[in-house]
């Protein structure tokens, strides 16, 4: 599969994936089919992990085409990310501990032999290593595929989700902290205690239309447990009038600011913030990914004169007077800030996370219901 780095090939494939796909999706969308053209979902989350295309974008332009009957599933899967972000921003010590055991467990497994046959695709298990090579060359998974393969790696190569975590973030163009983080959770069953996603022979072999023969995998593996209770946090977040004429600094899961809710406000200028120095490191091609959509941006924001600037992250440090930023979500770059105790920051936030987060305190079931008031209210 082809992912190409620019806004125009965002949307021509947004417009792709609604006039042909979206009307089987819910019906398809579980199969994994490896023909560029009969894929079943839209390909579309290396675009939304980056800001390129909004959810508010997709749902919209979906329900012009379609009914919202016809486009609910792929709409409940949209608002998966928001929903996913929230829940972490109400957690936020779920990512630092992830970031603890991660530490410790890149040591411990270091030389460890089966991590590396496992990671190398050199296991025993001929679709788990299919996967690997796929995810190395293509660094995308369809979703039935990440499933099977966190199941595999955590109940019959009996690895760390940590481990696993890090080594989808490594190499997924469309890697995620809160989308990845928690649905490696999820699998594990520590994220619903007690409920895990156990991959079974059958259901490989039927979604992937017979392609794998005799799939030996440990299909009565327990959850694994933690016992630990996250309580939720309560965070004041509210939106400030913009004042002054301030820089504001994007980082790269916002790299769409002529879509964004203060596209008719005027900046001193548009500062975009790269970040090459991570605890999950990422692959060469994902560094590069990211580098393209940053340019691409760029070049945008250059058709329309607006001023603007790419910096690395540390070069933060030196700006001395106040500015704004774009929320970057519990990550990485959040961290950043958080660490370097930046206090010429203010953040401007998504209004429609803003309304949505406040669904996030229980599971996606309960979520789901609220579906509808969201998009009425912003898409
Ligand atoms: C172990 C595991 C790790 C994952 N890691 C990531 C990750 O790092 N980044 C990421 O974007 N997604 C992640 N996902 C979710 C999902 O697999 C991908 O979003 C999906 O495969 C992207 O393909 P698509 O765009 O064709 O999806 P479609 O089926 O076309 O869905 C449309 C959009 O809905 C959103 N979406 C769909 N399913 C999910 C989901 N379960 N969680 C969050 N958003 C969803 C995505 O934005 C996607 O582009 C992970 C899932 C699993 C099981």
């Amino acid at each position: 599969m082809t992912i190409k780095p620019t806004r125009i090939e965002a949307k021509k494939k947004l417009t792709y994936f609604i006039e042909e796909k979206l009307v089987n999706y819910s019906k398809l969308r579980n199969f994994k089919i490896d023909i560029d053209d009969k894929t079943t979902t839209s390909n579309l989350s290396p675009y939304i992990t980056h800001g390129i295309l909004s959810e508010n974008e997709v749902v919209r332009e979906s329900l012009k085409k379609h009914s919202y009957l016809t486009s609910e599933k792929f709409i409940q899967e949209i608002l998966w990310r928001i929903y996913w972000r929230g829940w972490l921003e109400l957690r936020p010590q779920v990512w630092k501990n992830y970031l603890k055991n991660l530490k410790k467990l890149k040591d411990e497994f270091k030389d460890n032999k089966k991590y590396i046959q496992v990671t190398e695709g050199n296991s025993n298990i001929e679709c788990f290593n299919d996967w690997v090579k796929e995810l190395k060359e293509s660094n995308y998974l369809h979703n039935h595929a990440r499933m099977w393969f966190a199941s595999i790696w955590i109940f019959t190569f009996n690895l760390p989700w940590e481990l696993g975590a890090a080594f989808f973030m490594k190499y997924l163009y469309d890697g995620d902290t809160a989308s990845n983080t928690l649905s490696w959770r999820w699998v594990a069953g520590i994220q619903t205690k007690g409920k895990h996603y156990l991959a079974k022979e059958w259901n490989i072999k039927k979604f992937t239309n017979e392609k794998y023969k005799k799939i030996v995998i440990n299909e009565n593996a327990l959850p694994i447990k933690e016992n630990i209770e996250y309580s939720i946090i309560n965070k004041e977040l509210k939106n400030q009038k913009i004042e002054g004429n301030k820089k504001l600094l994007i980082f790269e899961n916002n790299l769409f600011f002529e879509n964004s809710e203060y596209n008719d406000k005027i900046f001193e200028k548009i500062i975009i913030v790269k970040n090459d120095n991570r605890k999950n490191s990422l692959c060469k091609k994902v560094i590069n990914f990211k580098n393209d959509l940053i340019n691409d941006q760029l070049n945008r924001l250059n058709k329309k004169s607006i001023s603007c600037d790419i910096i690395n992250i540390d070069d933060i440090k030196k700006i001395k007077e106040d500015f704004y930023i774009f929320y970057p979500y519990v990550g990485e770059n959040l961290d950043f800030i958080n660490l370097n105790n930046l206090t010429k920051v203010n953040f401007l936030y998504r209004e429609i996370d803003l309304f949505a987060w406040q669904y996030c305190n229980k599971g996606f079931f309960n979520f789901k219901n609220y579906i509808p008031k969201i998009i009425q209210k912003f898409c």
